[in-house]
């Protein structure tokens, strides 16, 4: 049995640099989406990649380990670089070996089964809307054009740890498998992405109608797609070229569009959060913080948001303070009680250390502050 290739990338209608990254490597074939201000997408998609292809020959037992090794790369980099703070990547890694297949996956990059002209999802996307489907608050259709639905809930890079999903897969001869980031599934139907594959015979030539027909449904993000087919397939089959090296693609840098981008998207968060929604938007929860007080009416620190979508709450506790919002001066507790958000932990931990100090000199006595 053995397997056929095509594989495209492109930077679509709108970006300005292509922030995907992939891998096409037998065994292993890879999907990365990264997102963060200036160029830290590239910088988390790339890094997420060349980790997962770091060994020579690696085996299915290495590949959960080598998506979480990836993570530790992309972790690292971004706490040794303050203009990579908060960057992430989305992974989706397929190892194959014969007809078996490993599905290591994090994040909304998808890996999608072709089989007798039926498309099936492999994956589960780590998004806020794929939990609402999930609850059945919306439906898969709403789900597709929700506002919200770029929210990423778990990415690499974000966390010093990471789960990731794992799961095997049986392939049969005809079979066709297709990896791909959100820029394909947000811009075009299963339907057409299911017809594409059906009517397309070789793999390269597939993954190109798939990236052209994102592109023309307005190619609004990075658009990364790897074919794959298992030999015996009744379509027209042979002579797509496998690559042999890690791919990664980027436009040259655009110094005045990245200076934009990076002033402008905490804006569009902000907008985005206020119900307004902008399509192509991404940020992570994970990496969001906010102090407020908690049931208790103690001053705490949350990672998440304090808005809730859709009535789902995205906010868990993270740290509790020793202060409780009763016993702050009134200028003070109304700045807790409007929920104040910061970008990490850190800022959160100094802007509380800042509030203590503030109780201290505006007279609030020891044993009360001290009280948990
Ligand atoms: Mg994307």
């Amino acid at each position: 049995m053995s397997w056929t290739v095509g594989a495209a990338s492109d930077v679509g209608q709108i970006r300005r640099a292509n922030e995907d990254s992939y891998l096409v490597r037998d065994p292993l074939y890879v999907v990365a989406d990264g997102m963060g201000g200036h160029n830290a997408g590239d910088v988390a998609s790339s890094t997420a990649v060349a980790a997962i292809a770091k060994p020579e020959q690696p085996t299915r037992d290495d590949v959960e380990r080598l998506v979480k090794e990836a993570n530790a790369a992309v972790w690292e980099k971004a706490q040794s670089d303050r203009s990579l703070q908060g960057m992430g990547t989305t992974v989706t890694a397929l190892f194959l070996d014969g007809s078996h297949g490993l599905i290591a996956h994090v994040g909304d990059s998808r890996a999608y089964l072709f089989r007798q002209g039926q498309l099936r999802q492999l994956t589960r996307d780590h998004t806020l809307v794929a939990r609402m489907v999930q609850e059945g608050r919306i439906s898969e259709e709403e789900a597709r054009h929700h506002p919200q639905r770029n929210v990423i809930t778990r990415a690499l890079g974000v966390d010093a740890d990471i789960r990731v999903d794992v799961e095997s897969v049986e392939f049969q001869a005809g079979d066709r498998v297709l990896l791909c980031s959100d820029g394909l599934t947000s811009m075009v139907e299963p339907s057409v992405i299911a017809e594409t594959l059906a009517s397309e015979g070789e793999p390269q030539s597939a993954a190109d109608r798939l990236v052209e027909a994102a592109n023309a449904a307005g190619g609004e993000d990075n658009i990364t797609v790897i074919v794959l087919d298992l030999d015996g397939a009744s379509r027209q089959s042979g002579g797509s070229r496998t690559p042999t090296d890690p791919r990664h693609h980027e436009l040259g840098p655009d110094k005045a569009r990245r200076r934009y981008r990076r002033v402008v998207i905490p804006l569009i968060v902000l907008i985005a959060l206020a119900g307004l929604g902008l399509g192509g938007l991404r940020f992570f929860l994970a990496r969001s913080w906010f102090v407020a007080p908690d049931q208790t009416g103690t001053v705490t620190i949350f990672r998440g948001i304090p808005e809730e979508i859709a009535g789902v709450s995205l906010r868990t506790p993270q740290k509790q303070t020793d202060l409780s919002v009763a016993d702050l001066p009134e200028f003070l507790r109304a700045d807790v009680e409007e929920a104040r958000k910061f970008d990490s932990l850190a800022e959160a931990e100094a802007y509380v250390a800042n509030l203590s100090e503030r109780a201290d000199e505006f007279g609030v006595p020891e044993e009360i502050k001290n009280t948990p």
